[in-house]
């Protein structure tokens, strides 16, 4: 499906192109192309460094297969201008299934509470007018002498039972949709938190971010974010494995919370990087802030829980930016991404303030 869109690493004119590996001649031709689906996937991955997590599985199949098309144009866009794809640009393309996902579930809620509502109020008043007739059709029936009443009597019966039967069914919709209701909001609250960590995710943190953004330029106050990132992370992750790299994420996640409070927030933005945000707080004095996370951490002494072997120290680089330093939130996450990459070059353990 994107041969030659991946364009990476594989040589399209070798001598193994179009030919599945380990696959007999004769191979069907959906062999050769599931084949083909595989080996796209495994470029796509590997070409572009990125871990085989299921995250990312899921967008290179989604890549690959064309089962994303946008996602899959949006590819096609950033490899011609020459740009690589980064874990980050991964999450962004997630980031919009979820709002998608988020504005739908909006909008069944909003059907649900509108059903359930619409449902109550037909059963109020099926309960009402059927408790009328009630007495009426019993009246009625007393009245034998008149054949016509009598009909009329037993169908009106007929009608009451249906009523009181359609009461019920109502009922018990009304009961489903509440625990419906329920159950998505239980969904979206799992949606804006990260499972690792408990943290909230980027998406959560977006959101916040946009309203502690208004309220701070409202009343004049200071705000300031910070992007996190684990020092040489993948060491930990190759020498004792991924078990040990997602208890240290924990970890980190665990003591940038500790901080955290109705003016602090923190959320897990992807893989071992936090992001941050202080309100009340210009940039020196959250990375002061900041500062003393990073030195309680870095003094700790870490053991891998499984073979006991010492993991030793483990540390967390930080770049913080004033928010309204620049045109947008946005720009200032970037300007925080930018001090953290000098943080690394600095040699690490360290926290940098922008500009
Ligand atoms: P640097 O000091 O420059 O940050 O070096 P680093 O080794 O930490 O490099 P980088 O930040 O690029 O490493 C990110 C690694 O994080 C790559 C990936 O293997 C790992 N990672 C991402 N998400 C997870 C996760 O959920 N669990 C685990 N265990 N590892 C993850
Ligand atoms: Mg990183
Ligand atoms: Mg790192």
């Amino acid at each position: 499906m994107l041969k030659g869109l991946l364009g990476l690493g594989r040589n399209a004119e070798g001598p193994d192109s179009g030919k599945p590996h380990g696959k007999a001649s004769g191979a069907s031709a959906r062999d050769l192309a599931r084949q083909q689906l595989i080996d796209d996937i495994g470029t796509f991955l590997i070409g572009n460094d990125l871990d085989i997590s299921e995250a990312n599985l899921t967008a290179a199949f989604g890549i690959c297969s064309g089962s994303t098309p946008a996602v899959a144009q949006k590819y096609t866009e950033l490899r011609a201008e020459g740009h690589p794809v980064t874990q980050t640009w991964i999450d962004e393309q997630r980031g919009g299934t979820s709002d998608t996902i988020a504005r739908i579930a909006d909008k069944l809620d909003r059907s649900l509470e509108d059903f359930a509502s619409t449902s109550r109020d037909a059963r109020k008043t099926a309960a009402q007018y059927s408790s009328e007739m009630q007495v009426h059709v019993e009246k009625a029936s007393e009245m034998q002498e008149r054949e016509e009443i009598r009909n009329l009597a037993t169908l009106a019966m007929a009608m009451l039972e249906r009523t009181q039967h359609l009461e019920q069914e109502m009922h018990r919709s009304e009961r489903e949709a509440a625990a419906l209701r329920r159950r998505l909001a239980k969904a979206r609250r799992d949606a804006d938190h990260d499972h690792l960590t408990g943290l909230p995710n980027r998406r959560a943190f977006e959101g916040l971010l946009t309203r502690q953004y208004a309220e701070a330029e409202r009343r004049h106050e200071a705000l300031s974010v910070a992007f996190c990132d684990i020092d040489n992370f993948k060491r930990i992750n190759d020498i004792h494995g991924h078990d040990t790299g997602d208890r240290v994420i924990q970890a980190i996640a665990g003591a940038l919370a500790k901080i955290s409070d109705d003016n602090c927030h923190v959320a897990r933005h992807g893989g071992e990087e936090f992001v941050m945000l202080f309100r009340g707080l210009d940039k020196v004095e959250a990375a002061l802030r900041l500062d003393e996370v990073r030195e309680t951490f870095a003094k700790r002494s870490f053991v891998n829980r499984q073979s006991d072997e010492p993991i030793g120290q483990i540390s967390f680089s930080a770049g913080v930016a004033d928010v309204f330093a620049y045109p947008s939130s946005r720009d200032a996450l970037k300007a925080a991404d930018v001090a953290l990459y000098a943080a690394k070059a600095q040699g690490r353990n360290r926290i940098v303030t922008a500009g």
